[in-house]
């Protein structure tokens, strides 16, 4: 295999990916599964479209193995969030290519991985790699939106088509040099959307004359008692194999805390403390965030309605249900509607499996010290969606990259280095190797 070809090879089809435009709204991610389609065809690939909607399209390609094993996915998102060109010191549909880097939206997030995936899928079909296992290439739409029109809509309509699949890599969890070791994050499992909204209602009239219990005041009311409301701690499995995972970076008695998160939550300076880090701190309760107010439209007007919407986050495991009931005792106002906007559930993928081995083994070889995570992603991702069929998902990207150069994931000057587009495909392909 000549990676440095390869290597290049996924430089410069990250470049024209990233050129065309699937920024989501609107998405048109039929364009980049054209895209990933006339690439599969050069090859002689057969692949399959699946239009969700008019210009919004999946990708579906299989390469056969000879069955011993079940298969495995690549997935990967082919829609980017929108951009603020003012901020941007390039064209963020550029691609360029300068300073080591390529630049432009979805960089990070996530056409890079959706590259180096189908690099790793022509690799495998140029060498006629004798797989056990089918491996199958998958672009989804709409993911930045939830994904309703994209892995969502796939599960439902064509489960068929991956139900018997072992195991899938998607975005995310990856590698950086800490205390001079290779960490590496391998997520298995995220927390999840519980989207609310909070409808008040009240007797409208002129702002002239204040009503005490008009909708905007008892909203505010309910809200400050949200203010005040702290989730209680809950350490879940995952959670606490996340911290297990940690425990031997820490240093001095953080090493034997972390190594028992249960009972280390129960010191109220040791949690202070953790909660310094928003990641430890979101990992450990669910979460409830204040995103967007409504009241009247004119500024002398009492409404007769208003209305908040909460982005809350719930540990795998939660029930949105008892969440909401919970929400409704702090806020202690029959007159507050609470109608969920985002819910579902989602469950974690264990940790030693043989995917996990295969990343720790490809790991080992970069570094001469290594340690690979269990982590919980504090966001989400479409995991959740195979997830449901019983796959084991797991969020795994081939980059050793440092928290700097993630800065422009959704924000500006989206960028990653030539170095770990062109190290990716050699790191992807070693994983697939050895789960053969
Ligand atoms: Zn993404």
């Amino acid at each position: 295999m000549n990676w440095d070809t390869i290597g290049r090879e996924a430089v410069q089809l990250l470049s024209h990916y990233i050129q065309i435009d699937t920024i989501n709204p609107p998405g048109n991610e039929h364009r980049a599964s054209v895209f990933i389609g006339r690439v599969l065809k050069r090859e002689g690939i057969p692949y399959s479209l699946f239009e969700s909607a008019p210009g919004r399209s999946n990708l579906y390609a299989r390469l056969r193995g000879d069955g011993s094993k079940r298969p495995i996915i690549l997935l990967s998102h082919s829609d980017v969030v929108p951009v603020d060109r003012e901020f941007w010191s390039v064209d963020p549909l550029s691609g360029l290519i300068k300073d080591g880097y390529i630049w432009g939206r979805g960089a990070l997030d996530m056409k890079n991985v959706g590259i180096i995936e189908l690099v790793v899928f022509l690799a495998l079909h140029r060498s006629k790699f004798p797989l056990t296992r089918d491996v199958i290439l998958l672009v989804t739409a709409d993911e930045e939106a939830g994904g309703a029109m994209g892995a969502g809509w796939f599960v439902r309509h064509h489960p068929d088509l991956i139900r018997d699949a072992e195991f899938l890599v998607n975005e995310s969890g990856k590698g950086k040099i800490e205390h001079d070791a290779l960490v590496y994050s391998v997520d298995i499992t995220e927390k999840t959307p519980c989207w609310l909204r909070l409808r008040a209602a009240g007797e409208p009239g002129h702002g002239s004359r204040p009503k005490p219990n008009s909708a905007v005041n008892r909203l505010v009311r309910a809200l400050n008692r949200l203010l005040d409301y702290t989730p209680p701690v809950k350490v879940s499995p995952p959670v606490d194999l996340y911290f297990k995972g940690l425990a031997p970076l820490q240093k001095g008695e953080r090493r034997t805390k972390f190594a028992d998160i249960a009972t280390a939550v129960h010191d109220q300076a040791f949690l202070a403390d953790l909660n310094h880090s928003s990641q430890h701190a979101a990992v450990l309760r669910n979460t409830v965030s204040i995103t967007m107010l409504r009241g009247s439209p004119k500024i002398n007007i009492i409404p007769q309605t208003a209305t908040a919407e909460l982005d809350c986050r719930l540990l795998p495991g939660e029930s949105p249900d008892r969440f909401m009931a919970d929400l409704r005792r702090v806020i202690d106002d029959d007159g507050i509607e609470i109608e969920p906007v985002l819910t579902f559930t989602n469950t974690a993928s264990p940790f030693d499996t043989d995917f996990v081995n295969a990343v720790r083994d490809v790991v080992s070889q970069y570094h001469r010290r290594t340690h690979v995570i269990p982590n919980v992603l504090a966001g989400f991702t479409d995991c959740h969606f195979f997830r449901d069929l019983g796959i084991h998902c797991y969020g795994f990207s081939p980059f050793i990259i440092p928290d700097e150069d993630l800065r422009g994931i959704h924000g500006n000057d989206e960028r990653i280095s030539v170095e770990n587009m062109q190290r990716g495909p050699k790191m992807l392909f070693e994983v697939i190797e050895r789960l053969q």
